[in-house]
């Protein structure tokens, strides 16, 4: 069963019903069919791979990869769907000035304790192993959203991740008070 039906959620939904070796059912209880309180409505659907950690590039590049192959992959009796995907790019413009204001804002955020790492938390729950964590993607979380449906999906029906392994993203680290900062949040 799967709480909430936004992106993250759909694509955790999709990977584990397309996993070779899944045979069981999926159920996606989402609250609000309208779609208009959750973030993926609100995202402004940019993608991008200049990141500060290792796997937020790869789970990025994974997540292109899927977008411009989407037609296909998630073809339904011979209809595709089109998300009319444009590689834009992303432009980061610093001055000295700059840097210093931004570095003063990040301190400032890190002081109040939000966001804890900018990074997902993903994986079992430590106590409940069957209640998997897929939360806190920060404004990334459209992008990321192919590789995380499919990395839990494995975590369901394989126990471990056997494609891209995320388990630095994983409960602990928020327990051990122990952040993976990603520099680069827009
Ligand atoms: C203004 C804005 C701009 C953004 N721009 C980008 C961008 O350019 N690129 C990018 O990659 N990311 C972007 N993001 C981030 C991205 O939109 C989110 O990280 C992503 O949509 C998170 O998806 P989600 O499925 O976890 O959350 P949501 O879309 O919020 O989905 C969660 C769902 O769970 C449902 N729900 C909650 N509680 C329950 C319950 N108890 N029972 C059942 N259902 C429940 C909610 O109704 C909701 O539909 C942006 C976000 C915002 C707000």
């Amino acid at each position: 069963m799967i709480a909430g039906g936004g992106v993250i959620g759909s694509a955790v939904a999709y990977f584990l019903a397309a996993h070779p070796d899944f045979d069981g059912s999926v159920c996606v209880v989402e609250h609000d069919p309208s779609y208009q309180t959750g973030a993926t409505a609100r995202s402004a659907g940019s993608i991008r791979q200049q990141f500060s950690t290792p796997e937020n590039i790869r789970i990025s590049q994974f997540g292109v990869a899927f977008l411009k192959a989407l037609g296909e992959i998630l073809e339904v009796e011979g209809e595709q769907p089109d998300v009319q995907l444009q590689e834009g790019g992303y432009l980061f413009l610093a001055s000295d000035a700059g840097a210093e204001i931004l570095q003063a804002n990040y301190e400032v955020q890190r002081a109040e304790g939000a966001p804890f790492d900018a990074n997902a938390i993903l994986g079992p729950h430590p106590e409940v192993p069957n209640f998997l964590f897929a939360n806190g993607f920060s404004g990334h979380g459209l992008q990321q959203s192919p590789a995380v449906g499919r990395a839990l999906a494995e975590l369901i029906v394989a126990g471990r991740y056997t494609s891209l392994d995320l388990s630095r993203f994983g409960y602990d680290r928020i327990a051990a008070q122990r952040p993976i900062v990603e520099k680069n949040v827009v």
